[in-house]
């Protein structure tokens, strides 16, 4: 057994994150918690992940729930995408794996929404077989143990990693990606390391040259692309019109209406007559702000506006908002009432 392996090991036994996801759990589990902690912090997962599991229990549940209720469950995650790849995936696994997560490699990384990473953290932790599962935390160490300056933002880097952490994984192989996903997470972290608490600290060469701060090197992030909406809540007083996005981020997911670019008043008024065919009577602006997605930022005038006639666009009363459709963060914020 070599030394970095028995260290973390040792480490984890002693101090691993007492999560809902760990001990007793089925394939399903595990892969639900894999997908809900993509870009998601722990901490904000955990109530999402006992909800879902008491409403949708397993595979054959998720393959048969209606998006609406998929939806709601996901609300305020965020990453809709990955919502709608869960049911993808639950059917495909109900299909051709009898409602359980395949055992091998080949076959985890054609489901929908599965790339190395997860698939590598759900085969290691569900069947304890040999992969990795290479992120952001785990490059962290590695690159600080090493003193290593390659661009972590690279394939190549993520891919020899990989390869390397393969080859000195030993027995344990799911409690060796856990042991690195909570070092990441409690020791090893972005802008604190507790190198006198870590492990690892007689292995690594930034502690030894304080140099810990200097790694990961990455290439500075493309800007985020960046828009200005007009956002309209369109209502007779009673109920209110939320129509499905057509395009871009949040396809497909309830929204209000959607001006590209800041407007005045009075062109709000003309674009809504002119594309919807809908009268307004009044409009009053409620709030300016922005939302941050991973490539996008918005910034946002929203309005409310009053009509007599909503036509035969869907509509709901707030009760109805409040409770049963699912609303992406990025309009709910704005919400007027
Ligand atoms: S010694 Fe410090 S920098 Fe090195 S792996 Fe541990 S926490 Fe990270």
């Amino acid at each position: 057994m070599n030394t970095f392996y028995s260290l973390i090991l040792s480490w984890f036994k002693e101090n691993k994150r007492d999560l809902p996801w760990r001990g007793n759990v089925d394939s399903y589990q595990i892969y639900l918690s894999e997908i809900m902690l993509q870009q998601t912090r722990v901490q904000a997962v955990i109530p999402y992940f006992n909800r879902f599991i008491q409403e949708v229990p397993s595979f054959y549940d998720l393959a048969n729930i209606a998006e609406d209720k998929l939806f709601k469950l996901w609300e305020g995650l965020g990453y809709y995408s990955r919502a709608k790849n869960l049911k993808k995936c639950a059917i495909e696994i109900v299909n051709h794996h009898n409602g359980v997560f395949p055992n091998s490699y080949k076959d985890a990384i054609q489901l929908p929404g599965i790339g190395a990473y997860t698939a590598g953290a759900i085969l290691s932790r569900a069947y304890n077989l040999k992969y990795a599962a290479v992120d952001g935390n785990v490059l962290r160490i590695f690159t600080r143990l090493n003193l290593d300056d390659s661009d972590i933002l690279k394939e190549s880097t993520k891919k020899q990693y990989k390869e390397y952490i393969e080859s000195i994984m030993d027995k344990d192989y799911g409690a060796f990606n856990e042991a690195l996903m909570d070092l990441g997470a409690t020791i090893c972290m972005p802008k604190v390391a507790l190198c006198d608490k870590c492990p690892l600290n007689d292995l690594c060469k930034a502690y030894k040259e304080n140099k810990v701060f200097e790694f990961p090197k990455k290439k500075i992030k493309p800007e985020k692309e960046y828009f200005e909406y007009s956002m309209i809540f369109i209502t007779d007083q009673d109920r209110y019109i939320f129509l499905p996005k057509e395009d871009g981020v949040l396809k497909g997911l309830n929204a209000p209406i959607l001006l590209d670019s800041y407007m005045s008043e009075f062109e709000i008024i003309d674009s809504i007559k002119e594309k919807y065919d809908l009268d307004i009577q009044n409009i009053t602006p409620i709030k300016k702000g922005k939302h941050i997605f991973s490539h996008q930022l918005w910034n946002i005038k929203a309005y409310i506006a009053y009509t007599r006639d909503l036509k035969d666009y869907p509509s709901y009363s707030i009760e109805e908002i409040n409770t049963q459709i699912a609303l992406p963060t990025a309009y709910k914020k704005f919400l007027p009432f």
